[in-house]
């Protein structure tokens, strides 16, 4: 059993309502249980355009290896719809895996820990608020890089 995070993220249609379906997802995966899921938190767009985006972070134990894993969430976010027309387009739901245990993975298909969690507000908040110990392998303590964001705008909407 390997203790994960997955971050979600949302900024098209009703970004509330597939934050919290992404969740619901998660929980029917054969193979993964939902541990913990943070606070919804609005955050304006990086590198993107469009709405603002609602973040969560969720806290999973999972049998599943780390690219059945991506696979997993890759299906979530087709049911939603998602398209790709172009780079860092708006999306209806984004899923990433975070940190998988104290694994580091460094393949074309799949990074982690994650290269964004050191360096996104909308990644590192949510991920401290229900994990404020948790080590990011190669690179230490999560909260160590939180003053780092401290200027990006987030705001807990629940
Ligand atoms: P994005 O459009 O930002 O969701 O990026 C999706 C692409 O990133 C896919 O091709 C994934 O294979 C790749 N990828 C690499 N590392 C990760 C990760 N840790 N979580 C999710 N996608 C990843």
């Amino acid at each position: 059993m390997m203790e994960a995070f997955i971050g979600i993220g949302a900024n098209l249609g009703d970004a509330r309502a597939n934050a919290l379906d992404a969740v619901e997802r998660l929980r029917r995966v054969p193979g993964l249980s939902v541990t913990a899921v943070s606070s919804l938190y609005r955050t304006a767009p990086i590198d993107s355009s469009g709405d603002d985006y609602i973040n969560a972070v969720a806290r999973i134990d999972t049998t599943l290896a780390a690219p059945a894993l991506l696979e997993a969430l890759f299906a979530i976010e087709q049911q939603h719809g998602r398209e790709r027309p172009y780079r860092n387009a708006p999306r209806t739901l984004d899923l990433d895996l975070l940190l998988y245990g104290d694994q580091t993975i460094d393949n074309p298909a799949l990074t982690v820990p994650h290269p964004r969690l050191t360096q996104r507000a909308f990644v590192l908040v949510p991920l401290l608020e229900i994990a404020p110990d948790v080590v990011v392998p190669g690179l230490g303590a999560a909260s160590s890089f939180a003053a780092g964001v401290a200027g990006q705008r987030i705001d807990k909407v629940n």
